[in-house]
């Protein structure tokens, strides 16, 4: 008898779950309230331009999220530069970069850190110390959870000086929290297996389509060939034991039919951690009512068409400006003349609520200060996306608070960026978090097995 598995959710976590259900075998549904898969991950239309909900980017060593898009067929449709290589602008200065060198690991960032114009020379020197310092401390250990990662960079002597142009740099756009809200045992795990531990892991990957390309349509086909049922626009409202005993777990959803009850063998919920909550009661799950306390933390990209092309880089970091990351998104979007940019601000707490306008007022003429070309140039079109709950708010203290996706209940499993995957909320937790809560399944239905009898494939 075949085993019904229903997958609440479609970003990226759930839809990994979901084809590993399938692969074991399971009969499988999935789904997803909105009208396309991807989630925090994906692009919708603005006239002729394809826009990505932010700008996303990964880096070599997500190996999980690679093996996702091998899957889905789209593994070309992104580009992982050669070697780690980050241009910095700073207003009215020529552009200088921070590249990582054919050298074993840790020697392979020596020369960028030691020949870093942003920095004195004993702040180089300091931060090539702090580095080795940080390659000795241990993300699993549950004490650096507790301290901010600001903290520990001014006990090893940082300067802010330091800590703006270098450390918070990288740390910002990879945890989306200033150094003072990161955990250190997250800052560590981002600086270690990003570019410490290996010479190659840090190389930076970017899409070189749009995001709906990536893990909307290519994921309904691999879906669809894999079997699973994908219901879309349909949302589910709770998650209840199955009184009746026929299967383990009753899920009311409502969708384009109106309202119905799915029943499924498990339940793998692979929504944000706000909707978890929202889904599971207190009385069924008490864990869930301390997930409110992994809160969010906002991104805001700012996009901008000009008639001619200003920036001569796939993408750029910033100091002395609003401006945190450039992205040139021309091509990824299908923009045939001109050049369009996307400016991606993390932990973007001061943004989120201002308007369009006193946004353009403020990015518009620090563009001007980075890029000489810009000054000449025709703005065409000037929007703003925002993501509000972008991710947790990764800061110290939230390691016991993200849990494993084996819940305890037999059957009902979690999955997502947020859960505990000892990763921050990127794209490489949210694929990992799939598989793990996939293998749980397993598990769970072989423990219920009775002897002898196989798992059909
Ligand atoms: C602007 C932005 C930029 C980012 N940049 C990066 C980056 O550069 N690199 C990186 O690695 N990560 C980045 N991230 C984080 C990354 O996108 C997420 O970690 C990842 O996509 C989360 O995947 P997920 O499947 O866990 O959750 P989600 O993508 O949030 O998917 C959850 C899905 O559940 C659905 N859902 C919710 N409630 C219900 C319900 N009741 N019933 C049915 N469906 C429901 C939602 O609609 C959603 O589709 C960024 C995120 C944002 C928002």
């Amino acid at each position: 008898m075949s085993r019904h598995v229903l997958v609440v959710g479609g970003g990226l976590a759930g839809i990994t779950a979901a084809l590993r259900c399938a692969d074991s075998g399971y009969e499988v549904t999935l789904v997803e309230t909105r009208a396309r898969l991807g989630g925090a991950a994906s692009s919708f239309q603005r006239g002729d331009l394809d826009v990505d909900t932010g700008q996303h980017v990964f880096l070599r060593c997500y190996s999980a999220y690679a093996a996702l898009l091998r899957r889905l067929g789209v593994l070309d449709k992104v580009r992982v530069q050669p070697r780690f290589r980050v241009p910095v602008l700073e207003p009215f200065r020529a552009c200088s970069v921070l590249r990582r060198w054919d050298l074993p690991a840790p020697a392979h960032l020596a020369p960028a850190l030691l020949g870093h114009p942003a920095l004195t020379l004993r702040q180089r020197v300091n931060a090539a110390r702090t580095g080795m310092r940080m390659r000795e401390l241990d993300p699993e250990d549950p004490a650096l959870d507790r301290i901010s990662f600001g903290d520990w960079l001014r006990e090893c002597g940082e300067s802010a000086r330091a800590v703006d142009a270098l450390w918070a740099l990288l740390s910002v756009a990879a945890l989306n929290a200033a150094p003072d809200e990161s955990s250190l045992a997250l800052a560590a795990t981002v600086f270690r297996t990003g570019l410490l531990d290996a010479a190659d892991s840090g190389d930076i990957g970017v899409p070189l389509r749009p995001l709906a390309e990536l893990h909307d349509g290519a994921a309904h086909r691999e879906l669809a060939s894999a079997g699973v049922r994908v219901l879309l626009r349909t949302k589910a409202n709770s998650v209840l034991r199955d009184e009746s005993g026929e299967t383990g777990w009753r899920v009311p959803v409502r969708g384009r039919g109106g309202e119905e009850v799915l029943r499924a063998d498990s339940v793998i919920v692979a929504v944000p951690h706000q909707h978890a909550g929202a889904l599971l009661s207190a009385r069924l799950l008490p864990a869930a009512a301390a997930w409110s306390g992994l809160s969010a933390a906002p991104i805001v990209n700012v996009h901008v068409r000009y008639d001619r092309p200003v920036l001569a880089e796939p993408f750029a970091a910033v100091l002395g400006s609003p401006v945190q990351w450039l992205f040139d998104r021309t091509s990824a979007a299908g923009v045939r003349r001109g050049q369009y940019l996307a400016i991606s601000l993390s932990a973007a707490h001061e943004y989120v609520e201002q308007r369009t306008g006193e946004l353009r007022a403020l990015f518009l003429p620090a563009l001007r200060d980075l890029l000489p070309r810009a000054r000449r140039a025709e703005v065409q079109d000037f929007f703003v996306t925002r993501e509000p709950r972008a991710t947790f708010a990764q800061a110290p203290g939230t390691r016991d608070l993200r849990p494993g996706a084996d819940t305890g209940l037999p059957g009902l499993v979690l999955a997502g960026a947020w859960t505990a995957t000892g990763l921050p909320d990127t794209l490489e937790g949210a694929v990992r978090s799939g598989d793990q809560a996939a293998r749980v399944v397993r598990a769970t239905f072989d423990e219920a097995r009775p002897a002898g009898l196989e798992v059909t494939r």
